[in-house]
């Protein structure tokens, strides 16, 4: 995978193409280098290839952002291929380097490549994807998330082989696939199922009545899945496997848990760092104290708040961000916002004190207020 060449550079577009652009490019290289223009050349049925791969990912939002942020060739690897449950996955990295295996997989053009009269066998199970909606404590902590997905399992009464007497399919001699000689644009670029067999290469004659000789049912199954510490809006986990099975013993799709960030009260995010704003007594502000602020641990932090410390101000505590991916790496920061709370319920002692202060403050405060209209009138002549 050394040599792959950048996608948008494939498909020669910029990283900013419009999904229209980039199927407009796509199409132009599909007519091109098609095999069946360019029988026997194995350049044209590279460059086809490569097409069909770029364009798999780039017009896909979910897959070409992923590419954008991590490329198809991200360092790191070892992804344990057990999925969830034995402590599986490692990081984003190990799962962004088995793009490779995703398209060899069958992902979208995997069907037509290099095939050619091979028997069908079962055919791989579709990818789900879900969407794993997760708090700011959550992305901190890591977390396990249970999560309900509908999904095709093995019939059990069959053992997922649709049924007794399994033979060939004679329409496609068990290639699954048939070939049509004219056609549209898309009928030009793959081959079609075999309608007979579906696709299977094989029929049955007594097809299982729970399954109706599929092989596969559909669950609603409970599943966990863990997150790691870190994980941010869009990315996602590929838990392989955990997708659909295939019908009659074919391989089971993959799952893509992608991440949503739940809207926080409190928080906002950008990258590691977190943002907040607080309001504080005025009177706090202007003689100085402290103020008490929750932290994503469950606890809280004191901050200084000097005096004369005025609205809009931002105070920045280190190590009181999210760590990034797999904790790797330094914790970010927690920026603060002051802003003041304007007390309403006052008593009237209070409101006296107020108003005695309003007294006291008088000459300083029109001195302001006349400089200030003063540079606005020059401002303007
Ligand atoms: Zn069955
Ligand atoms: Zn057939």
């Amino acid at each position: 995978m050394a040599d792959k060449r950048d996608y948008y550079e494939v498909l020669g577009v910029g990283k900013d193409a419009s999904a229209d652009e980039i199927k407009h490019a796509y199409k132009k290289l599909a007519i091109k280098y098609h095999p069946d223009k360019n029988p026997g050349d194995k350049e044209a049925e590279e460059k086809f290839k490569e097409a069909a791969e770029a364009y798999d990912v780039l017009s896909n939002p979910e897959k070409r952002k992923n590419y954008d942020q991590f490329g198809f060739n991200a360092p790191g690897g070892g992804f344990g291929g057990g999925g969830f449950g034995g402590g599986g996955f490692g990081s984003f990295e190990d799962i962004f380097s088995q793009f490779g295996d995703i398209f060899g997989g069958g992902f979208g053009f995997g069907g037509g490549r290099g095939g050619r009269a091979r028997k069908a066998g079962p055919p791989r199970g579709n990818d789900l994807q879900i969407k794993v909606a997760l708090s700011f404590k959550e992305i901190f902590d890591g977390c396990t998330k249970k999560v309900r997905l509908k999904r095709y399992t093995p019939c059990t009464e069959c053992n997922g082989k649709g049924g007794e007497n399994v033979s060939e399919c004679s329409t496609c001699h068990g290639t699954g696939r048939v070939r049509r000689a004219s056609g549209g644009f898309f009928q030009m670029i793959s081959e079609s199922a075999c309608p007979t067999c579906n696709g299977m290469g094989e029929v049955v004659a007594k097809p299982c009545s729970a399954c109706r000789g599929e092989g596969r049912v559909q669950e609603t199954e409970e599943i966990s899945i863990k997150i790691p510490a870190g994980v941010s809006e869009g990315q996602y986990l590929n838990l392989r496997g955990e997708g659909n099975c295939g019908p009659r013993g074919g391989a089971s799709g993959d799952l893509l848990a992608v991440v949503t960030e739940k809207p926080d009260d409190f928080y906002t995010r950008e990258g590691d760092d977190l943002h907040c704003e607080v309001k504080v007594p005025v009177h706090r502000l202007v003689l100085g104290g402290t103020q008490r602020i929750p932290t994503l641990e469950g606890d809280e932090v004191q901050i200084k708040i000097a005096a004369g410390t005025q609205a809009g101000s931002i105070l920045r505590l280190r190590e009181q961000g999210l760590y990034p991916l797999n904790k790797r790496g330094d914790r970010g920061s927690l920026y603060v916002e002051i802003g003041v709370d304007i007390p309403k319920d006052l008593s009237k002692e209070e409101k006296e004190l107020y108003q005695k202060l309003a007294e006291l403050r008088k000459d300083k405060e029109t001195a302001q207020e006349e400089s200030f209209l003063d540079k606005m009138k020059n401002l303007f002549k």
